[in-house]
């Protein structure tokens, strides 16, 4: 195994290959830990469409187009009897307006692989267990790999995206509450056998629990007659459902409505799957030798499908940030890529909240069909456009909403 780097990275999830790919193309000399062995299975399926700049940014756009995932135009909304269909195409910022529903074992792989074909050297089954800093400078990872043998690393630079691992968060002792309350999720992969004419693959089912609206679900169409099915809800609730989790997946799905109805005829080909609790912050995104990306940063909630976004921006910036860096430049990591990234997650963060809130729910439920300006800047965040500082909703999420909400 290589042991000295110009960057190590922690993790290869999509925050971690594309920065990966980001660097080695500059000609840097890459290393990627990676506990795990791809492919593998992993949450995080629905993607918007201001990844997919991320994504050709780091020219690994044209593998993701070749490898046949669905496509992805919008997101739909159902509560009770009522639905929304909001289009991505109907958005106010420029640039993509479509993106895919991916499976993350193929998807995380082929990322890996294009990093890797654009010269960083990944080593799977290789977990990092330690952090040090040593006096010139240097940093120093301790690494255990699928021997049990323990090596040391170094590198001018460390980039953890290790995501929900929160490797240097752990080690460093950075790990701070993310304010949210703790929520579970339950989900497993079904063929769904839908046959419903008026249900469009093209876009993600978000469906609002008709007696509590703080329970959510996905429906997400994957390729070949694949869905991702989930639901989350605060713990209490989810527990209530049933005596176990295939119990309260079932009967949670069923009261769901129209997604409940549509999934009649599925077959699951996973155990349901949960996760409680993901939700996390840190108290700084840099520091001397290291920068977090992506989920090893922060994760706010599943439900605008914001995750592999945020990553993707965080790899993006971090690695034009590193770049400057290791070409001899002085740059300011807080000015230069938390103040930035922090900008579109706080624009995340707040909608988040207006969502459980039940305020956002509200204003979507009740935008008209035709197009309006106020309409595109909302589309425009739930495409991804959380940079978009022409958008009102950028500008000042909080005070747009209240005034939105007031009109609805
Ligand atoms: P990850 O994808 O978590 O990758 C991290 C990698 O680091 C992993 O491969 C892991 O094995 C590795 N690793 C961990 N620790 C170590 C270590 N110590 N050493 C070496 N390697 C290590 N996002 C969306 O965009 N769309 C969605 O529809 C969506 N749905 C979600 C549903 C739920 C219920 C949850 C909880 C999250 C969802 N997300 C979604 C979020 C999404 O899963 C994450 O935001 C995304 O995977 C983050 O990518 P990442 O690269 O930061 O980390």
């Amino acid at each position: 195994m290589r042991t000295e780097f110009d960057v190590a990275i922690i993790g290869a999830g999509p925050a971690g290959s594309v920065a990966a790919a980001c660097l080695a193309r500059k000609g840097w000399r890459v290393g990627v830990f990676e506990q795990g062995h791809f492919p593998r299975f992993s949450i995080g399926e629905s993607l918007l469409p201001q990844s997919m700049q991320f994504l050709e940014d780091a020219g690994l756009l044209a593998r993701v187009q070749e490898a046949g995932f669905q496509s992805k135009n919008g997101a739909a909304f159902q509560h009770g009897d009522r639905a929304q269909s909001l289009n991505f195409c109907e958005k106010s910022a420029s640039g993509w307006s479509s993106t895919f529903e991916v499976t993350r074992a193929d998807f995380d792989h082929i990322l890996a692989e294009g990093a890797a074909a654009a010269g960083a050297e990944f080593c799977f089954g290789t977990g990092v267990t330690g952090f040090a800093r040593t006096d010139t400078g240097t940093s120093m990872l301790s690494v255990v790999d699928q021997m049990d043998q323990t090596h040391v690393i170094s590198a001018r630079l460390v980039l953890d995206a290790s995501g929900f691992g929160r490797s240097l968060a752990r080690i460093l002792n950075l790990e701070r509450s993310s304010g949210f309350p703790i929520r579970s999720s339950l989900f497993r992969h079904v063929v769904d056998h839908i046959d419903d004419a008026d249900f469009d693959r093209d876009k993600i089912l978000i469906s609002i629990h008709p007696d509590n609206p703080s329970t959510w679900y996905w429906l997400i169409p994957l390729a070949n007659g694949l869905s991702s099915v989930g639901v989350v809800g605060t713990e209490a609730d989810i527990e209530m459902a049933g005596d176990d989790d295939a119990q309260r997946f079932t009967r949670l799905v069923r009261e769901s409505g129209r997604m409940g109805e549509l999934l009649a005829r599925s077959t699951p080909t996973r155990d349901v799957a949960r996760l409680t609790g993901y939700s996390a912050s840190v108290t700084s995104l840099t520091g001397p030798g290291w920068v977090l990306l992506g989920n090893a940063a922060e994760f706010l909630d599943p439900v605008f499908s914001s995750g592999v976004t945020i990553a993707l921006k965080s790899a993006s910036l971090a690695s034009d940030v590193a770049h400057r860096q290791l070409s001899g430049e002085l740059v300011d990591w807080k000015a230069d890529y938390e103040r930035p990234l922090a900008g579109g997650i706080d624009t995340f963060r707040t909608f988040v909240e207006s969502w459980y809130a039940g305020e956002l729910q509200r204003i979507i439920m009740n935008q008209p069909q035709e197009p309006n300006r106020l309409k595109e800047m909302i589309i425009s965040v739930l495409a991804g456009y959380v940079w978009d500082e022409a958008n009102l909703f950028v500008q000042n999420p909080k005070r747009y909403l209240k005034l939105v909400a007031a009109l609805c």
